[in-house]
């Protein structure tokens, strides 16, 4: 472990702030509170940020190119005027592109119209891109897809691989420990932070604050849902007439021709397979195999359609997915120990809501919690 002496610790910058996550609440959060002159540290424990808008990318052909999998969050849509503010120049930028399906209800093959008529968004080159590019605008370097590594300007810096250890407050300020998932090596960080934004998942709230905080037992009720994800790839296309279905009476929830989404390769045919959270939860222990199984036979019924041989298949587990009834106020605030924790459930478990909890956490703790700094 790297440690410090309580000398060498006491290098404390002015309105420095740790933001733990790199998804896009802590994203919207860092730029925010950069623009408002702060200095932010952002701690991700992954070796990528985007957190549930992740991509993941596979080896399907011995010597082929990989092939990358929208895996998460499947689309976006924007309904509040900042939001959409934010999209009109992700489209400019070409960051994002709407995408348009076609989208239906689907019960045992029958299709009917889907609900809503909002204008449905992807990341290009996938769904990651948001991320990507608020990362590139507060770090100014690198791609952000993989790798161990520190991504700093004058005004922030971003730690990748380092999974935040329960946060210690040494007098009025906060000190962040965080280890490296892949070689375990434990790190303190030298300088000590004016106060901390938890960006993560409400279930992991306990585990990173300290056991008297006020914030883990009001966060405490808002509790989140496991989603299960199968990826599929066919040599040839299924033909089926829509890009994107909400399923009903089925094990699934949502089935996506992830091939069809925008500046996609279109074969081999990619397909990811949500099952609800129900679901999922009732089948989280069971084997890959059997769950496999079990959600391709869900998807040629759902489909009515008989699946050629896929050339790949594969499960993936997302644990804490979606918020089972996110909380209404955007952000959780403790003035006194200067922390905020943002994220989707804080306010709606979408893609928008996450963005405006961080967006609205920052204003917060520069509006209040930093106001005297
Ligand atoms: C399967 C699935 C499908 C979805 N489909 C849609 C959709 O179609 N449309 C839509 O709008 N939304 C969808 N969503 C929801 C959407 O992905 C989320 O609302 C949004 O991405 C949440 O962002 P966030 O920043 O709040 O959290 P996250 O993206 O979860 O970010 C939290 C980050 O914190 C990191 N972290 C956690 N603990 C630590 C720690 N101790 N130290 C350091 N870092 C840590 C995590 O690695 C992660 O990167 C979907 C989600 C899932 C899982």
């Amino acid at each position: 472990m790297t440690s410090k002496s309580e000398s060498e610790l006491s290098v404390k910058q002015v309105g420095s702030v740790a933001i733990i996550g790199a998804g896009l609440a802590g994203l919207s959060c860092a730029k925010e509170l950069m623009r408002r002159g702060y200095r932010v540290h952002v701690f991700e424990k992954c070796e990528f940020v985007s957190g549930r808008m992740a991509r993941i990318q596979q080896q399907l052909t011995e010597g082929k190119e990989p092939l990358w999998f929208d895996h998460g969050a499947q689309y976006f849509t924007a309904r509040s005027p900042e939001f959409s503010q934010q999209v009109y120049q992700w489209e400019d930028q070409q960051v994002v592109q709407e995408w348009h399906g076609p989208f239906v209800a689907l019960t045992d093959g029958i299709c009917g119209p889907a609900i809503g008529d909002d204008v449905r968004y992807v990341g290009i080159p996938g769904m990651d891109a948001l991320c990507v590019n608020l990362a590139q605008q507060c770090f100014e370097a690198g791609s952000f897809e993989a790798g161990d590594f520190e991504a700093e300007n004058r005004n922030a810096t971003l730690t990748l691989s380092a999974n935040v250890l329960p946060l210690q407050r040494i007098e009025k300020s906060w000190q962040v420990r965080h280890e490296n998932p892949q070689t375990g090596t434990i790190t303190q960080e030298e300088a000590l932070f004016d106060a901390v934004v938890l960006a993560v998942p409400s279930p992991l709230i306990g585990s990173i604050l300290p056991a008297d905080s006020p914030l883990i037992k009001q966060t405490q009720p808002f509790k989140m849902g496991p989603c299960l994800a199968v990826l599929l790839a066919f040599d040839e296309s299924l033909s089926l007439p829509y890009g994107g279905a909400f399923v009903q009476d089925s094990p699934l929830r949502w089935i996506s021709n992830n091939s069809s989404m925008p500046q996609r390769e279109e074969l081999p045919e990619r397909w990811i397979l949500h099952p609800s959270s129900e679901w999922s939860a009732e089948h989280w222990e069971d084997c890959d195999e059997k769950i496999l199984e079990q959600v391709c036979a869900a998807f040629e019924k759902a489909t009515a359609s008989t699946l050629p041989e896929s050339r790949f298949q594969v499960l993936y587990r997302w644990e804490d997915a979606l918020p089972l009834e996110p909380a209404s106020q955007g952000y959780f605030s403790d003035v006194k120990q200067r922390v905020v924790i943002a994220g989707d459930w804080c306010t709606d478990a979408r893609v928008e809501g996450a963005y405006l909890s961080g967006l609205k956490a920052a204003r917060h703790l520069a509006d209040v919690v930093l106001k005297d700094q």
